[in-house]
């Protein structure tokens, strides 16, 4: 948990509350790091207890007032303005991959440039992992952008590997989400490699799947008159101004939008709105994706009601993204 590093600068700031933020695979670390910082220094803990999950989601707005710092445990920072002064600590696994590597060369024998592409826990192992793929012939392509590092994807955010010049990519992480918003953002064979399992396979049917899934609910979203527009109060997440876009798009084709803001979007929280017939989500791209099945009405993403208002093709489909140095917000 890295406490040298959170000890010396809290230390450093002369802090005297801190707030620790972790998502809920290491919440159960929560209390061990907070009794050790309480034990090397005078400052008052406070533990965030609700869900995070992002740096889109760092609890400075919920803690701004008192507390002098945050430390905000296994993501990387993110293009935005935090209102407190925020200590990132990246969580990186400990994983071999060099049998998984081996897995993922059968699927890559008919390619020869191959784009690289994972999560930040395993965003360490890039170079171990580019020196294996060119032990083996490989010639690998790493691209980087303004909101992502070096060979990095988010769920939101896929302009490290837009425009490479590659025959393939190769995802290593755990999931589906991200080797498919990779596969839809460049139309080129993905190959997924999961470090924690070994396996490795092609992205391609369960891309088709997920498009399957997202026709079907464009086409009932169809149907709809009476829309949510869903705004997120997350820092990260908060685009209201495209909000405001949407529902004005909705009511100049003749249809009636209303702004719901929520902190955290889940099907009960939808449930008291029963007079609308679907939802379009401007929060965490992820939401309509990922989570469609738990939701009774179609939940679409902005990209996909401009297909339901036929302003889109259905063969440009896109999943929605969050460029974090555009401006989102207000
Ligand atoms: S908006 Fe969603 S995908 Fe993007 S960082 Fe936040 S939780 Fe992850």
């Amino acid at each position: 948990m890295d406490l040298k590093r959170v000890i010396k600068k809290i230390k450093k700031v002369n802090a005297k509350t801190v707030g620790l933020q972790f998502p809920e695979g290491l919440k159960t670390q929560a209390i061990t790091v907070a009794r050790a910082i309480q034990k090397e220094t005078e400052v008052n803990v406070i533990i965030s207890g609700d869900p995070c999950f992002g740096a889109c989601d760092v609890s400075d707005m919920r803690m701004n007032g008192g507390i002098d710092l945050i430390v905000h445990y296994a993501h990387t920072p993110l293009p935005i303005k935090y209102d407190v002064p925020t200590l990132f600590i990246e969580a990186y696994s400990k994983v071999k991959v060099e049998e998984t590597l081996n897995n993922a060369l059968e699927y890559l024998k008919d390619y020869s440039k191959i784009a690289l592409a994972t999560t930040t826990q395993h965003l360490h192992l890039l170079d171990e992992i580019k020196d294996h793929l060119e032990d083996n012939g490989k010639e690998i392509v790493l691209g980087s952008s303004k909101s992502t590092k070096r060979g990095q994807v988010l769920g939101c955010n896929f302009s490290s590997i837009k425009n490479l010049d590659a025959e393939a990519y190769l995802f290593i992480g755990s999931g589906n989400f991200h080797p498919l918003g990779i596969h839809l953002f460049t139309n080129a064979p993905v190959i997924s490699a999961d470090p924690y399992s070994g396996e490795a396979r092609d992205i391609s049917d369960f891309a088709d799947k997920i498009l399957r899934i997202r026709f079907a609910r464009i086409l009932k979203a169809k149907e709809a008159k009476k829309w949510g527009i869903l705004i997120s109060s997350k820092e990260g997440q908060h685009r209201i101004e495209l909000a405001k876009e949407i529902k004005k798009t909705l009511e100049d084709d003749g249809m009636e939008g209303f702004l719901i803001l929520l902190d955290n979007i889940n099907p009960d929280a939808l449930l008291p709105y029963m007079d609308l017939e679907a939802f379009v989500v401007t929060a965490c791209p992820r939401i309509a994706i990922d989570d469609s099945q738990m939701y009774k009405k179609p939940i679409i993403t902005p990209q996909e009601l401009e297909i339901v208002l036929n302003k889109r093709d259905w063969e440009s489909y896109q999943l929605d993204e969050i460029l974090f140095h555009e401006k989102n917000k207000y």
